[in-house]
């Protein structure tokens, strides 16, 4: 690995200048003919397939001809994210360069996160790190990580922009896409000002939002409607659990998706309906991976910190949205989620100073 500055956990203030200066250097300096390969992480989301594909675009119009893109596991793109530009830059992991001149990865708190794919960065060239999770772990030989960033899109389009490469239609629908997908189209506080800024410059390149969110959020096969419902209908309310702030759950099994002739992905929006429970903070979904393993989506409001009953339970995230994998059944996991709320609850809890 070629270090061009040393390895370190990233500082809470996001990317320092030596930083900015070292990520574009990375580019810049890349053999003629040099080989990229950006990777997102593990069942990716709109923010890591948005925030890779733009920059992949950017870098195609910066003259770097050979550039894969790829994530671990399956190489299905979610139907909802089936229309964005710049799929053609996708390859199966497998046949993802080996050893690639640089290795840029999007969206990913650990390494762990990029699965098979993390032995591209110990390769001979450069690990480049785009994210915005507060816990990463720094694991690029140059880590751009702002945990004060709505999404990694935004630490995308600042590098971008160093890069000298202008904004086009086709690059800013995946940053646009990444940023509303992360930003719950832009309603969580993460939605400051400069992210509406960016969200202006990003629209003044002629791209449709109406469009864009009918495809990414308000679009499902009617079997995926009907399988909410089932799954909704079955949300339990804990008003006592996370230390009375209130937790609400449900959980889909394979064969929840089996009946209803539908593919793991649509239950990544499950969460929203779920989370409207105005009875509790804390929201879970536990969604059936396989013979007793679950991914586990946690979001709250605001008083419990449910990124640290994630990584408790070994996964990550933000505060306000985490998940984990979960082992055993379904009860047993819910059981976990319930201990860990009572232990991360005080922190979170209503602070009596107001
Ligand atoms: P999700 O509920 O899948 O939308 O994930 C919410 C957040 O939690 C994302 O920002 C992810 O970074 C993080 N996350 C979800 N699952 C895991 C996992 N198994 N390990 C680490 N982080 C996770
Ligand atoms: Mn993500
Ligand atoms: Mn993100």
């Amino acid at each position: 690995m070629t270090a061009q500055v040393d390895a370190a956990k990233p500082s809470p203030a996001g990317p320092t200048e030596v930083d900015w200066v070292a990520a574009v250097a990375a580019v810049r300096q890349l053999p003629a003919e040099g080989r990229v390969l950006l990777i997102c992480h593990v069942n990716p989301d709109g923010d890591a397939l948005g925030s890779m594909l733009g920059f992949g675009l950017g870098l195609r119009r910066l003259g770097v001809h050979e550039v894969q893109a790829t994530f671990p596991g399956p190489p299905e793109v979610p139907e909802p994210l089936g229309g964005l530009p710049g799929l053609d830059l996708l390859v199966p992991a497998a046949e993802a360069h080996p050893e690639p001149d640089l290795v840029v990865c999007f969206d990913a708190a650990s390494d762990s996160r990029l699965g098979e794919l993390a032995d591209r960065l110990t390769g001979p060239g450069t690990a480049l790190v785009l994210d915005h999770h507060a816990s990463n772990t720094g694991f690029g030989d140059v880590n751009l990580v702002d945990p004060e960033a709505a999404a990694t899109s935004v630490v995308a389009e600042q590098l971008l922009e160093r890069l000298g490469v202008p904004l086009d239609p086709n690059i800013a629908e995946c940053l646009y896409v990444a940023l509303s997908t992360d930003t719950g189209s832009f309603r969580f506080d993460a939605t400051t000002p400069a992210v509406h800024e960016m969200a202006a410059r990003l629209l003044a390149t002629g791209i449709s939002p109406g469009d864009i969110s009918r495809r990414v959020f308000d679009s499902r096969p009617f079997g995926a409607v009907r399988l909410f419902g089932e799954v909704l209908g079955r949300a339990r309310l804990e008003p006592e659990a996370a230390a009375g702030q209130g937790l609400v759950w449900t959980y889909a099994t394979l064969e929840d998706l089996d009946r209803h002739d539908q593919r793991p992905y649509v239950l990544e929006a499950l969460i929203d309906p779920v989370r409207c429970t105005a009875e509790a903070d804390v929201s879970c979904v536990v969604k059936q991976t396989g013979p007793d393993v679950w991914a586990v989506s946690l979001r709250s409001k605001g008083a419990t910190d449910v990124s640290r009953v994630a990584v408790a339970l070994g996964g990550g995230g933000h505060r306000l949205a985490a998940g984990f994998t979960g082992r055993g059944t379904v009860d047993e996991v819910v059981e976990q989620i319930r201990a860990e709320l009572a232990v991360a609850a005080p922190e979170g809890g209503i602070d009596p100073q107001g």
